[in-house]
């Protein structure tokens, strides 16, 4: 059994004039797969490295069930942590690789060969035990590091970007050995990505990181469906959510969202609480996802439209992206099926599932409903 718990945790480099860390705090539960995401820089190796024991903690605490660990030696915190460049001793054979860090502790050669003879078996890699790292492949290499990290039973997993190496098919194959491997050791593990897919697919929860900074803690489809703020929103999901500055105005008692070549109909329940708030003739952020742009003509007179070009296109199967110009933040991006008529260069109106839209506060970024 491992609960985890940080409270308010702060990571400030000497060389640095702002903390990296800024009040991690969360509770990450026994058995809880989390999955950490973020851009690049953003303090996730950092966090799992203050967990670890590598990195001191500049102030909060860390504990593993109730037992507070910041003066923990990282070798006495019975966790076990794989990164993304996980270098095998090319000497060795996989059995050796995966046996070494119980050699070094002087465990029972007996017990030694118990555990390392299981960790094969569950990573299906009993067949390599006598091969060595040159043969194998880029996620076989990956899974003697895992193995190397199972033998040691500990009560958590770190994992910092683990797949970043691999192909894209063998990264998404990875993805479910590692969650199955969960399921079957029930270990406590913390998982750190950029790739907002892999948090995604993964993760039991995800936390989204920013600059050192929380900005939410939630399960995937929640994340998804009900970001906190205009980061959130625009981080999870490919392609990006779309974003249309205008204002909030209403026209006899009715809320519409006014911006250059758009004016289309907040639904009621949305303007009710957008009128209770006090947003009516306030400037403010309009996102709606891809898929929620409509481009079937239901009737000639459809409501909240807009008129964009096709600059780009991109098939993906039965679905295809178009990028189109002169509209939204940077452009926006709409889902639609595939195969099309569209050309680059078409003119086209869509319409906008304005039950699908979000509203963000201009000044703060936060999602308001
Ligand atoms: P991530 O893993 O999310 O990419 P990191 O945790 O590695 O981010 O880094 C977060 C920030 O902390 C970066 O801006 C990085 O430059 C800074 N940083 C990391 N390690 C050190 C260090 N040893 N000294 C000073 N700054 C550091
Ligand atoms: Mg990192």
């Amino acid at each position: 059994m491992a609960k985890v718990v940080l409270e308010h945790i702060y990571k400030q480099y000497p060389s640095d004039n702002k903390p990296t860390i800024q009040d991690f705090h969360l509770e990450i539960h026994d058995k809880e797969f989390l999955v950490i995401v973020g851009p690049s820089g953003c303090g996730k190796s950092t966090t799992l490295r203050m967990i670890a024991g590598l990195e001191e903690i500049s102030d909060g605490t860390v504990s593993i069930d109730d037992r507070t660990m910041n003066h923990v030696e990282p070798k006495d915190r019975n966790i076990a942590m794989v990164f993304q460049n996980h270098a095998l001793y090319p000497h060795m054979t996989v059995y050796e690789n995966i046996a070494f860090g119980l050699k070094m502790k002087k465990m029972d050669e007996k017990e030694i060969d118990q555990r390392v003879r299981h960790a094969a078996q569950m990573l299906d890699m009993e067949s390599y035990l006598d091969q060595r790292p040159k043969t194998l492949s880029g996620g076989q290499h990956q899974r003697v590091a895992l193995g190397r990290a199972m033998v040691r039973e500990p009560e958590l997993f770190l994992l910092d970007e683990p797949l970043s190496n691999l192909d894209a098919t063998l990264r998404v194959h990875m993805r479910t050995e590692i969650r199955k491997l969960h399921q079957r050791l029930g270990t406590t593990t913390i998982y750190v990505t950029h790739d907002q897919t892999e948090a995604m697919t993964m993760g039991d929860r995800v936390v989204v990181m920013k600059d050192g900074v929380i900005q939410q803690v939630a399960i995937p489809n929640e994340l998804y469906h009900h970001p906190a703020n205009l980061f959130v929103a625009r981080f999870m999901g490919s392609p990006t959510m779309n974003v249309l500055d205008g204002i909030l105005s209403e026209e006899d008692g009715l809320l519409f969202f006014i911006a250059e070549g758009a004016r289309w109909k907040i639904p009621a329940e949305k303007a009710s609480s957008l009128r209770e708030k006090g947003y009516i003739g306030k400037s403010i952020i309009l996102g709606f996802r891809p898929e929620a742009l409509q481009d079937e003509p239901e009737s000639p007179s459809r409501p909240n439209t807009f008129k964009a070009e096709i600059e780009m296109m991109e098939h993906t199967g039965s679905e295809m992206t178009l990028y189109l110009k002169g509209v939204g933040r940077g452009g926006m991006t709409a889902r639609v099926k595939s195969p099309s008529e569209y050309r680059l260069g078409s003119q086209l109106t869509l319409s906008v599932k304005m039950d699908q839209v979000y509203i963000f506060d201009k000044e703060t970024e936060e999602a308001v409903v």
